[in-house]
């Protein structure tokens, strides 16, 4: 992130226009409505803003701008086509430490102006950094279509509440449960349908049957899955979840712009295993998802891929039916489906492969305890999750039970991410190129004939 957003109180505070054209009057206006008591500088200025001034008693100063200007001023803006003069404004600006503001001069800027969408007293402002305004426009017209006039209302109302909410519902996590009632069920509806009065009565409502104890109810744990990287192949259900969370407890393989998406203020709890070293057991994941949902909070269970294919899943959520702890699981895309589209091989093709495997390719104490001679068979897709240490291994194993040493086989490293490679070959020689490309963790691999389509079928390049 380069620039912090922040929302600036100018209320009765002096701020500078230098310039007096259209440009700067398009600046103004927002000042005004916020209070502003705004001076304008420029040698010509438009009979737009002298008509604005009248009306809300700005100060002009017909002449040209000089570095005194500037003394005690709470913001500055240079609107002028005058290239030097707006460096002299942001340099003396600058050096009296005072947010200024250079229109299309990125570069002269200590503060942008962002895109607003305007629900006062909810406000949201989207800025590109002064790279891309066009697309920060685009993106304020998406918003704006989204989030209904009747949000200003709500917010208002909430505003009137508040204190009441507080000295009644003292518990933090039950309070937010109840504003969360309130901004996605029946009284949101009734503001924006325009019946603010019942809208009102209906809070006061809910608000008087609220028990006044603070008794920490039950919280809940939400077991999802992340996916294999891409952040796009979230579902609608995980992402709201993600966004409801109060804690997060996550794996090494949740990647990081997936891990972006939680609520803001989230707790992040880092539960990740690497291969041979357990710094946090599975009994103690088990035991601090119990834990943290008895203390009243939502809980998500982030996991890579799907929770339920070698995820460990299944015996977290039995722990948490032992214990009454209300749960729900929600589907990720598995490893296996990620890196195939990605690369390009279909698991199952009507001329190569009738069915597809998914095996653990992680062996214990250095075996494994697979049955190869039905691995081997034909017609069929094999992929091994965790199995890049085994790789060798578990070529020299296919063929020995059988398989044609031509057997294509794939390796796909950090699959839908932009950092995602795959190597190909055979079973005789993809642990070679593996070696020599240095792949690292999180891999797949994928054996069979399907294989042999990638060359056809590729579409992502990284
Ligand atoms: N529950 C996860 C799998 C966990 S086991 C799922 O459904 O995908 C961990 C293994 O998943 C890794 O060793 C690797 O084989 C595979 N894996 C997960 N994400 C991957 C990715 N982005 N690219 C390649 N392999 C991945």
């Amino acid at each position: 992130m380069d620039l912090l957003p922040l929302f600036h109180n100018l209320n009765g505070r002096r701020c500078v226009m230098v310039g007096g054209g259209s440009v700067a009057l398009r600046k103004i206006r927002p000042l005004i409505e916020v209070g502003a008591k705004v001076e304008i500088i420029a040698p010509e200025i438009n009979t737009a803003i002298t008509d604005l001034a009248e009306k809300h008693s700005l100060c002009l100063y017909q002449r040209k701008f000089n570095n005194a200007d500037l003394e005690g001023a709470a913001l500055v803006i240079a609107a002028t086509d005058d290239k030097q003069l707006n460096k002299q404004v942001s340099e003396q600006a600058q050096k009296l430490n005072i947010p200024v503001n250079v229109v299309d001069q990125p570069e002269l800027c200590s503060v942008v102006f962002p895109s607003i969408v305007d629900r006062s007293p909810v406000q949201i402002a989207i800025s590109s950094g002064g790279t891309a305004p066009v697309l920060a426009r685009m993106l304020r017209t998406r918003l704006e279509s989204l989030i209904p006039s009747g949000y200003g209302f709500l917010a208002q109302l909430a505003g009137k509440f508040r204190q009441q909410v507080k000295e009644k519902i003292t518990e933090p996590n039950s309070r937010k449960a109840f504003w969360e009632d309130v901004f996605s069920g029946d009284i949101s509806e009734l503001v924006f349908s325009n019946k603010h009065d019942i809208a009102e009565s209906k809070l006061q409502e809910k608000l008087d049957k609220q028990l006044s104890s603070s008794a920490n109810s039950l919280g809940e744990v939400y077991l999802v899955g992340g996916g294999p990287g891409d952040p796009d192949l979230l579902t609608f259900r995980a992402l709201r979840l993600m966004q409801k969370a109060d804690i997060v407890l996550y794996d090494r393989l949740v990647s990081k712009e997936v891990l972006s998406l939680v609520r803001r203020d989230a707790e992040l709890v880092y539960v990740g295993k690497t291969a041979g070293d357990h710094p946090v057991t599975q009994d103690n994941i088990n035991e601090k998802l119990v834990e943290f949902a008895k203390e009243g909070n939502r809980v998500l269970r982030l996991k890579g891929g799907d929770p339920f294919i070698f995820g460990r899943g299944g015996e977290e959520i039995a722990h948490l039916a032992d214990n009454g702890i209300p749960f729900q699981v929600v589907p990720g895309i598995t490893a296996a489906s990620g890196c195939a589209s990605y690369a390009g091989i279909p698991l199952t093709h009507r001329d190569h492969a009738q069915s597809v495997r998914f095996i653990t390719g992680h062996q214990k104490e250095h075996k494994y305890d697979l049955n190869w001679s039905e691995l081997v068979a034909p017609n069929q897709t094999l992929v091994f999750y965790m199995g890049l240490n085994g790789l060798e291994t578990i070529c020299q194993q296919l063929m020995s039970y059988g398989m044609d040493s031509t057997t294509p086989a794939a390796l796909i490293e950090k699959g839908t991410t932009t950092r995602q490679r795959v190597f190909i070959g055979d079973i005789s020689t993809l642990p070679q190129k593996v070696r020599d490309g240095g792949a690292k963790a999180p891999t797949l691999i994928i054996v069979g004939s399907v294989v042999s389509l990638h060359d056809q079928l590729s579409w992502f390049n990284t």
